[in-house]
């Protein structure tokens, strides 16, 4: 088979060894297969935090550790149309439904059912605009109230049946539709979300594996969800694992100092700065 895969950093910030570790895979899996080929894809829609010279510093960066991509990169931005259509395609099948909820009452919701604050970690969407009655909801709707569309997870699994996933380093796994709830698939500001656009992206770029960290390997059981339901192929998986600092906290884009602009500034070389990304990886 022919290897497709992609690099899908958001251009909100500089890149980092985080990065570089998820292009190297990528790319490293591509070469892997006679005619693979790695793609970049720049994953903009969020236009509140994209930072216009980011694009051009990362593939500069790119370029310069030899980690060049094979044809143009796609801007996921000039690409919203698509994700309306998807997203029309799940309303069409009633598997979306829209939210009316302020982050301030999905929490108070929330800690309501559990009984206490729920801490950090993100909890699932209590499922409080699930059932609106549908006129009042149309009724909110085109008095234009503001809202997101939600993915009704559990609607959807009757729909798809049991889904698995196969990841190179993970094995197989059996979709949990509980691993995310009910996600936005169209934010309230910009109409689309993450889940979607990646979906629909990786489908349209034909990517047959998806390289990505596993902080991400959660999504992937409502990506898969969605993949199933709007028809798509499945990709295999591969979630490596992540770049850390001495105390073993997550890369992130604060960490200036370990930019790859940084890193270069102070006389490291390209292959250097690829391999203490390798070796910083636990
Ligand atoms: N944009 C995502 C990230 O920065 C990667 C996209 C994906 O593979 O889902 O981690």
């Amino acid at each position: 088979m022919n290897i497709i895969t992609r690099f899908a950093p958001s251009p909100t910030g500089d890149l980092h060894l985080g990065h570089i570790l998820a292009a190297k895979v990528a790319r490293d899996l591509a070469r892997s297969s006679p005619d693979g080929i790695f793609l970049l894809r720049h994953e903009d829609i969020d236009g509140g935090r994209v930072k216009e010279e980011c694009y051009h510093r990362i593939e500069k960066d790119l370029v310069w550790l030899g980690l060049g991509w094979d044809g143009n990169a796609l801007r996921q931005s000039s690409r919203l149309d698509a994700y309306g259509e998807a997203l029309q395609q799940i309303r069409d099948l009633e598997l979306a439904y829209p939210c009316f909820c302020t982050r301030k009452e999905i929490q108070t919701e929330t800690e309501r059912i559990l009984g206490a604050p729920h801490g950090d970690a993100a909890p699932l969407y209590p499922g409080t605009c699930r059932n609106l009655d549908k006129l009042e909801t149309a009724a909110r709707i085109a008095a234009g109230e503001p809202h997101s569309w939600r993915f009704d997870s559990a609607k959807a699994a009757n729909f798809h049946g049991e889904l698995t996933f196969s990841d190179l380093s993970f094995g197989t796994s059996r979709v949990d539709i509980l691993a995310n709830g009910d996600v936005v698939l169209a934010r309230k500001d910009i109409g689309t979300s993450y889940h979607l656009a990646v979906v629909v992206d990786d489908d349209f770029q034909q990517v047959t594996h998806v390289t990505r960290g596993e902080d991400l390997l959660g999504a992937t059981h409502v990506q898969r969800q969605l993949q199933a339901i709007l028809g798509y192929r499945e990709p295999t998986y591969l979630h490596h694992g992540l770049v850390r600092d001495e105390k073993g906290i997550r890369l992130a884009k604060r960490d200036a100092a370990r930019s790859i602009e940084s890193l270069r500034e102070s006389g490291h070389s390209a292959a250097e700065i690829l391999e203490m990304a390798e070796e910083s990886v636990s």
